[in-house]
């Protein structure tokens, strides 16, 4: 049987491509912030609907560079359903994630278990746009700004999103996006930050090209995370496609909805006002008691009939093995519910209705 894979990467045709990138080899300009950079880096501020955007060779360098540059020090308060991308960047960072709990609806930062958690050691805060749902950003925006806090953005979810009509990359001090090849919208490997601060600019470029600020001085000990040409003539092409796109995965999402409506011990992705979504997932969570059967089940079930599915945040970051008695899994027992029962079903623009429904009845078999 055909595998039906989770994910499969958007991409322009091969035509439109080779044609793209026919340029580069008559400049032989293919890094260090060519012409295609620019182009991308100027289409992304228009799209994005955002002031300031750096672009990197993936997003976790950009979000990692981030935190860099804002020369922080001490607690970060941050969500464990997540990518261990966050936490990484944090820990890398010098600087000690302390973790809060999530909402039951969003999974993102429940920002009312955000202040019994600041001491006088919390620097930032790192939320997570999670799937594309959007964090609670006016409350989280009122306790950083009671409190001193920088507010940096996990957006690698979320391209493309509008809240209240801007751009989700125009909230907080900062937001990462990431155009990894899995992403709504993908450079191959890619990410960016956006921000409002305009002497920020100077220190991400600075900092994605290992400090240097001229030809003669080198000032600041920078990392080398710059996105190539090829990778911005991908974006510049997938650029083009990306709305269709989207509309696609929302029909897709509306199928999965229609069809999983009334299974019994399923919850669906919360949908949010004010929010234009992007699509980007489609995460069931599987209650064990009223569906008849665990996630893990579930998934080794779709497995055998081809369907490859995600444990998609699982597990938690803070109970990865790197951290292993650094942190407590107690303390975020929503993100523990949440973790143990998500599922990720199949969502790329070639999944067709029919697979959706087969998908969509598997689940039903797996149930009786
Ligand atoms: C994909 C992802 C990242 C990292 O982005 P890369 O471009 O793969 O480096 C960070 N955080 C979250 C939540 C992600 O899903």
């Amino acid at each position: 049987m055909e595998k039906i894979q989770v994910t499969k990467s958007s991409m322009p045709s091969y035509e439109e491509y080779i044609e793209e990138i026919k340029p580069i080899w008559d400049s032989h300009w293919l890094t260090n912030m060519g012409v295609f950079h620019q182009r991308l880096q100027e289409q992304l501020k228009e799209y994005l609907q955002v002031e300031r955007l750096s672009l990197f060779v993936n997003g976790h360098m950009a979000l990692e560079l981030a935190i860099q540059a804002m020369n922080l020090s001490g607690e970060v308060i941050t969500t464990p359903f997540t990518f261990a991308s966050t936490t990484h960047a944090i820990v890398r960072n010098n600087l000690t994630p302390v973790f809060c709990d999530i909402r039951p609806d969003t999974y993102t930062i429940d920002e009312e278990k955000i202040e019994a958690l600041i001491t006088d050691r919390t620097a930032a805060i790192i939320p997570v746009h999670v799937y594309g749902n959007v964090c609670e950003i006016e409350k989280i925006e009122a306790i950083a700004k009671k409190y001193c806090l920088k507010v940096i953005y996990d957006a690698a979810h979320a391209f493309g999103i509008k809240y209240k009509g801007k751009g989700i990359g125009t909230y907080g001090d900062a937001s990462m996006f990431s155009f990894h090849a899995t992403k709504v919208f993908n450079t191959i490997e890619g990410g960016a930050i956006c921000y409002g601060d305009k002497e920020f600019e100077k220190l991400l470029s600075q900092l994605k090209n290992f400090g240097i600020r001229d030809e003669e001085i080198v000032d600041g000990v920078g990392s080398n995370a710059k996105m190539n040409e090829f990778q911005a003539a991908m974006g510049i092409c997938n650029l083009r496609h990306v709305e269709e796109d989207i509309k696609i995965r929302k029909a897709i999402v509306g199928q999965y909805r229609k069809k999983l409506a009334d299974v019994k011990g399923i919850k669906l992705p919360c949908i949010q006002g004010d929010v234009d979504s992007n699509y980007a997932y489609f995460s069931i969570v599987i209650d064990e008691k009223e569906f008849g059967t665990t996630r893990n089940y579930v998934y080794d079930k779709l497995k055998e009939h081809s369907v490859y599915t995600r444990k998609y945040f699982y597990p938690l970051t803070n109970t990865f093995d790197c951290f292993r008695g650094k942190y407590n899994v107690e303390d975020t027992p929503i993100a523990l519910y949440i973790s143990k029962r998500v599922l990720a079903l199949p969502l790329y623009t070639d999944l067709s209705m029919d697979k959706v429904e087969f998908i969509c009845d598997k689940i039903k078999d797996i149930q009786r």
